[in-house]
């Protein structure tokens, strides 16, 4: 079994929970709590269990929900701007609210929206909400990501936070088997001094990485 972190690639990491379905390790060096490869979901099995949860465009609950990371990041963006909703599911709702503030947004998603082209332009933003808890290999995808982001752009990630082994047991988002890396206050911290980010948490759940101009 492979327990090489797929976040920062380290190659040592402790058993950090384990339940009926699944076991869970933690990387010794950034902190993120991953799930084996062996336990994965196929990507048919994958794209099925996304299926059924499909969000709508017209939900009101769920425009609240995106509006934790849309408001903030609308307070960013004086101009009108050029991103990207990286990994935007079926129902692009947050792209939706930014494009009626004026902003251009292109769109990408591995099962809904493979439009990879997306994923070769420059931009002023990239948002990811509810996504990099199913990345495969979130090192790579990030730092690619962050390759696109402008100087001065910033990257608004929506995913919840690890707070301790005691929460995670119990915890509702390990039950999704589709998530398969848990991200705490340490591991943005490592993954921040990685990219050479500045690291702001603006919610419980939404956390910004800016590209500071001059690097
Ligand atoms: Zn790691």
């Amino acid at each position: 079994m492979s327990l090489q972190c797929p976040l920062c690639r380290h190659r040592a990491a402790q058993l950090y929970h384990k339940d009926k379905f699944r076991s869970y390790y933690q990387c010794d060096n950034c902190d993120l709590v991953f799930v084996p490869s062996q336990f994965h979901l196929a990507p048919d099995k994958e794209r099925a269990y996304y299926d059924l949860h499909e969000n709508s465009m017209e939900d009101e609950g769920y425009r609240q929900f995106l509006s934790r990371c849309a408001q903030p990041l609308l307070k960013e963006l004086e101009s009108p701007c050029h991103g990207l909703d990286f990994g935007c599911g079926p129902a692009p709702l947050l792209a939706k609210i930014l494009a009626e503030n004026g902003h251009r947004v292109d769109l990408y998603d591995y099962f809904y929206m493979p439009a990879r082209k997306a994923l070769h332009r420059s931009y002023d933003f990239i948002v990811a909400t509810e996504v990099i808890e199913h990345l495969v290999q979130p090192g790579v995808e990030i730092e690619s990501l962050w390759q696109r982001l402008r100087a001065g752009g910033v990257m608004a990630l929506m995913t919840k936070l690890v707070i301790s082994a005691e929460r995670f047991a119990n915890w509702h988002y390990i039950r999704d088997p589709t998530h398969i890396c848990f991200f705490s206050v340490n591991t943005f911290e490592w993954l921040a001094r990685s990219l050479g980010a500045e690291l702001q948490f603006v919610h419980s759940d939404v956390i910004f990485l800016r590209k500071i101009r001059g690097l």
